[in-house]
């Protein structure tokens, strides 16, 4: 609220000085995981009144249309495999509209926070005294776990969550902690994960868990097209292969999946 009233007054395009007081100020705005009705009342508010919207590729039309047809829209990216602009450049971007007295609003799939690169943009901005607000959004697990019918802990089944992603830096190999993955009465929830499945599912069961561990992949979750495929740790690889899923999807391994059988279809029926 705070900003946005004096934020509505302001001259839109115009240098600063010419604007009168515009200060310069960037929002970073998590969109959610698709469904714009799990957008926070800020984050609309925020879409409402936007000026320029600077997003990428995982922000829905859905939750585009909801700003002002006015507004300009760009967009930066990025997929794993095509970066529209790199990471410093976003970050440049966003400090040069600011200082020229543009209202930017940065959006971004789920929370930014959450491997959204969210705390390297907010780093570069505090780094050249651009003040900036962060909006929080529903990260994808969250979207999932409520859409598939997965809670993320559970007292019988699950007492710890831990979120990861099976991204590769630099296209080294998938280098995570698999011994704090393995561990029994948790869930883990990969981000990025799709491409190096067949490493993870092998790895986590080389360290322990057993391969009827209960898995899922859900694809695009909370929107239209969602897609939720479950298995084992041991045939999840097999079924990713035979089912297509292509990203965006998550990997959800622990006891918690087996809830989806008896919640799943409770939820569609609500629905429908
Ligand atoms: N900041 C985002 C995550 C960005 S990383 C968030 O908090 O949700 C991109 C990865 O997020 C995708 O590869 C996929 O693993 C996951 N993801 C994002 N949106 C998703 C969705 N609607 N359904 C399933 N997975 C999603």
């Amino acid at each position: 609220m705070r900003n946005l009233d004096q934020r509505e007054n302001l001259s839109a395009g115009l240098p600063a000085q010419q604007a009168g007081a515009a200060p310069a100020h960037v929002t970073l705005m998590g969109a959610g995981p698709g469904d714009p009705e799990l957008l926070t009342i800020k984050a609309l508010r925020a879409l409402e009144s936007a000026e320029l919207l600077l997003y990428d590729h995982l922000v829905s039309d859905a939750i585009l249309a909801l700003a002002p047809a006015s507004a300009e829209r760009r967009y930066v990216g990025k997929e794993a495999s095509r970066h529209t602009l790199p990471q410093h450049e976003i970050g440049k971007l966003m400090i040069q509209l600011a200082r020229e007295g543009r209202r930017v609003l940065r959006i971004k799939g789920g929370d930014g926070y959450i491997f959204g690169r969210g705390g390297e943009e907010a780093q570069a901005l505090a780094a050249a005294s651009v003040p900036f607000s962060v909006i929080p959004g529903i990260t994808a697990a969250q979207g999932a776990a409520a859409a598939a019918g997965i809670p993320l802990t559970h007292r019988d089944h699950s007492r710890a969550l831990v979120l990861a992603t099976g991204h590769l830096q630099d296209n080294r190999v998938v280098d995570l902690d698999w011994e704090m993955l393995a561990r029994p009465n948790q869930t883990v929830v990969i981000y990025m994960g799709l491409g190096t499945l067949p490493i993870i599912c092998e790895q986590l069961i080389a360290h322990g868990l057993a391969a009827s561990t209960p898995a899922a992949l859900i694809e695009r979750a909370t929107q239209p097209e969602q897609r939720c495929v479950t298995g084992t740790l041991g045939n999840l690889p097999a079924l990713a292969q035979s089912t297509g899923v292509k990203p965006p999807t998550l990997i959800m391994i622990g006891d918690v999946v087996s809830l989806h059988g008896q919640l799943g279809p409770a939820i569609l029926a609500e629905r429908s």
